[in-house]
């Protein structure tokens, strides 16, 4: 039997605050929950999903940079998480690994190449979540080359307009030259205030004027949030009905179903771009 290939998803937006890394450990939460395989790679040199899933970086003596610049097997940095999701975590030495690669050929694919190991070995995953940094720099170029769809979390409201610009031609950049399988999944409004008309009209404007699908429900804003990454685990197992939690969940259920999706045909790609 064979089996059913990785799914990996860029969670992106660089401007920071937004969620990206509350997102990825939550949605790894929910999906490990619903019984997928997943791996969620840290590519923010300051760690906090690491941070956040109980390990201390400075406790490690391999991570993910040794994968991208060292060109190390990936299972051998990566490790087990009491969430349920293995983690191929990040120090500060990503900080360097950037500039490094920078001069380096084949930059934009070394994230790809690590996600190509794992799926040929007998460790592939059901899923890849990569956690971009805020910025759109070589890493996060590397991560949507590496990508089938990048999820846009979305901080309603204090949004820049011309933020979401810049990453989605970033976005086609990609397409043209590197990944042109890559798809936007969507916009996931998080720490969203319902009772505010604002956030609302916020997420219309700019689902209208980006064409960007919702992809929901919003999560809310609530002080759980704040606790989770202190206990080391995702928010779904320090606090599981809370409705940040529960949002979340059903956020994962609707990954799951978009990525059944088929994918559109060739002339239909590029009838898009
Ligand atoms: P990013 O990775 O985009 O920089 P984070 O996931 O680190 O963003 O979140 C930024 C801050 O917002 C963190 O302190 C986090 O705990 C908090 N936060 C995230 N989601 C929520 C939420 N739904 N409600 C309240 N606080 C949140
Ligand atoms: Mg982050």
């Amino acid at each position: 039997m064979t089996r059913p290939r990785t799914v990996t998803l860029a969670i992106a937006n660089q401007k920071g605050g937004v969620a990206k890394t509350t997102s990825v450990a939550s949605i790894g939460a929910a999906l490990a929950e619903l019984g997928h395989s997943v791996l969620l790679v840290d590519l923010d040199p300051q760690a906090c999903l690491t941070f956040s899933l109980g390990i201390d970086p400075e406790d490690l003596d391999l991570s993910v940079h040794h994968v991208l610049t060292k060109g190390l097997d990936p299972t051998e940095v990566i490790v087990e998480t009491p969430d349920g999701v293995d983690l191929m975590p990040a120090t500060i030495e990503l900080a360097r690994a950037e500039a490094d690669l920078l001069t380096r050929t084949g930059r934009e694919h070394v994230i790809k190449s690590a996600i190509e190991a794992l799926e040929e070995s007998d460790v592939a995953y059901d899923w890849v979540l990569l956690d971009c940094p805020p910025s759109l720099g070589v890493l996060t170029v590397a991560a949507l080359t590496a990508a089938d769809g990048v999820l846009i979390p979305l901080q309603c409201e204090t949004l820049s307009h011309r933020g979401v610009g810049q990453l989605l031609d970033t976005v086609h950049d990609v397409r043209r030259f590197t990944n042109r399988k890559l798809e936007v999944w969507g916009v996931l409004p998080t720490l969203y205030d319902g009772r505010t008309n604002h956030a609302r009209t916020v997420l219309e404007t700019i689902s209208d004027t980006y064409d960007l699908e919702v992809v929901g429900p919003p999560i809310p804003k609530t002080i759980k949030f704040a606790e989770a990454p202190a206990a080391g685990r995702s928010i779904l197992s320090t606090s599981r009905s809370n409705k940040g939690a529960v949002a979340y969940r059903e956020v994962a259920a609707n990954l799951v179903k978009r990525a059944e999706r088929p994918r559109p045909s060739k002339a239909g790609a590029q009838k898009k771009s």
